[in-house]
C-alpha cells in the first residue's frame, strides 16, 4: 500500500530499468542489491547505484514486464486516456525485443521468450498468455488485442521520426524511389487540441479488424520501416520509431465524464551512444548528434514535467512536439531504460542510467 500511496504521488510518469541477459563469454557488471536498485561496476571505476520505480533483471520475461509495467498504462487508454511508452537505451540494449516481443533477427521457432510487452489496449482484464504458447508474431504490444474488438475501434499509424522529420511508415507510396516526404505536426499548443484530432493530419491509419489483421500489420509495419530506411539512406539506429495506436469506445460503452479516444505511443527510441569520435566530420556523426539533441530534448521534457514546470519545452525536438498530447495533462508516461550489462558496454551503460536517473 505504502508503494502505491508513493506511486500516486510521484504522479503520472514511471522510470523503470530492464536488463538483457549477459552475452556468452563476457564480464556482466550490474547487480541487483536491493529492490527497485540497479548497481554497476565497471572495470577501474567506482561503484555506482541507482534507483528506478522498478528494475527487470535478465530473467524478468515479457509477460512480468507487461504486467508490471506495461498492463495498467493499457487499461487506462481502454478507458480514454493517453500513454507513451518510451523505450532508451544503446543500441543491442534490447529496445526493439522489449517494444516488438520479437528481436529484428528471431530466434529459430520464435523463441519462448519472444512473446510479448501484449499491450493490446483490449486485453486489460485477461491474464496475460504465458509467453512459451504465444507465437512469436503475436508479441507485439497490440496484438492480442482483437479478441476483445467489441465495444472498440481501433486504429494503427505508425511515423518514423529522423532527422528532426517525420515519415509515415505506412504510407502507400513508401518504398518508391523519391516518395518520401515528410508530415506536417501541427503547431497548435499542448492539450490545445480536442482529445480525438491527430497532431500528424496527413498519416495513415489503418483500422484493425481482426487478430490476423494485426499480425499482418506488424509485419508491413516492419518491411515498411525497413523500406524507410532504404529510401533516405538511414540507419534505423538513428531514427525514433512511433507506433501509434487510436482505441475509440465505442458510443454504448463510454462512462461519461471519460474521454472517448485513447491513444497509446509505443516509441521505440534512436539508440542513446554517442556520436562515433572517429567521424567528426562525416555523415554519420552528424544524425547521432542530431538523435543525441532529440533524446536530450525529450529527457527536457520528463524532467519539466516531473517539476511540474508550468513551461515544458515541448517543442525543441519533433518527437517530442509530435507527442505532446500524450504527454501532458493527465497522460501517463513511461521511460524503460534498457540495459546491456557487459563491461564492454560499461561507459554507454553509465550514461543511460545517468538519463533515466535524472528523468525519474
Ligand atoms: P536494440 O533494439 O536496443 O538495438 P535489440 O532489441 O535488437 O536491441 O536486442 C539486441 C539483441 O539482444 C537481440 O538479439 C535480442 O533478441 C536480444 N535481447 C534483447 N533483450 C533481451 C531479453 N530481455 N532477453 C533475451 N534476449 C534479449
Amino acid at each position: 500500500r505504502l508503494h502505491d500511496q508513493l506511486q500516486q504521488l510521484r504522479g503520472n510518469i514511471r522510470v523503470v530499468c530492464r536488463v538483457r541477459p549477459v552475452q556468452v563469454g563476457q564480464r556482466d557488471i550490474v547487480s541487483y542489491p536491493l529492490e527497485g536498485l540497479l548497481a554497476v561496476s565497471p572495470p577501474d571505476k567506482r561503484y555506482q547505484e541507482f534507483e528506478f520505480d522498478h528494475v527487470f533483471p535478465p530473467c524478468a520475461g515479457q509477460s512480468v514486464v507487461f504486467d508490471e509495467a506495461v498492463a495498467s498504462l493499457v487499461r487506462s487508454v481502454a478507458n480514454g486516456s493517453s500513454a507513451c511508452v518510451f523505450a532508451y537505451g544503446q543500441t543491442g540494449s534490447g529496445k526493439s525485443y522489449t517494444m516488438q516481443g520479437t528481436s529484428e533477427d528471431p530466434a529459430p521457432g520464435g523463441g519462448a521468450d519472444n512473446a510479448i510487452p501484449a499491450a493490446t489496449p483490449l486485453e486489460t482484464g485477461a491474464d496475460s498468455t504465458p509467453a512459451a504458447t504465444t507465437p512469436a508474431t503475436a508479441a507485439s504490444p497490440i496484438t492480442t488485442a482483437p479478441a476483445s474488438l467489441g465495444g472498440y475501434s481501433i486504429q494503427v499509424s505508425m511515423c518514423e521520426i529522423y532527422n528532426e522529420a517525420v515519415y509515415d511508415v505506412l504510407a502507400p507510396e513508401v518504398g518508391e524511389e523519391d516518395a518520401m516526404k515528410a508530415l506536417e505536426v501541427s503547431t497548435a499548443g499542448p492539450c490545445e487540441l480536442p482529445p480525438s484530432q491527430d497532431r500528424i493530419p496527413g498519416r495513415t491509419w489503418r483500422l484493425l479488424t481482426s487478430a490476423e489483421g494485426v499480425e499482418a500489420l506488424l509485419r508491413e509495419c516492419a518491411r515498411n520501416r525497413a523500406a524507410v530506411a532504404a529510401a533516405l539512406g538511414i540507419q534505423s539506429s538513428r531514427s525514433h520509431s512511433v507506433l501509434s495506436v487510436r482505441v475509440e469506445v465505442a458510443e454504448g460503452a463510454r462512462t461519461e465524464g471519460v474521454s472517448a479516444v485513447g491513444w497509446l505511443h509505443l516509441v521505440d527510441l534512436a539508440g542513446s551512444e554517442r556520436a562515433d569520435k572517429s567521424d567528426v566530420a562525416g555523415q554519420q556523426s552528424k544524425e547521432a548528434q542530431i538523435a543525441g539533441r532529440s533524446l536530450s530534448a525529450l529527457g527536457d521534457v520528463i524532467s519539466a514535467l516531473q517539476r511540474r514546470d508550468p513551461h515544458v519545452p515541448f517543442r525543441n525536438s519533433a518527437l517530442t512536439a509530435a507527442l505532446q498530447d500524450s504527454l501532458c495533462g493527465d497522460s501517463e508516461i513511461l521511460l524503460l531504460c534498457n540495459i546491456a550489462p557487459e563491461a564492454t558496454s560499461a561507459s554507454e551503460t553509465v550514461s543511460s542510467l545517468n538519463f533515466a536517473s535524472r528523468a525519474a
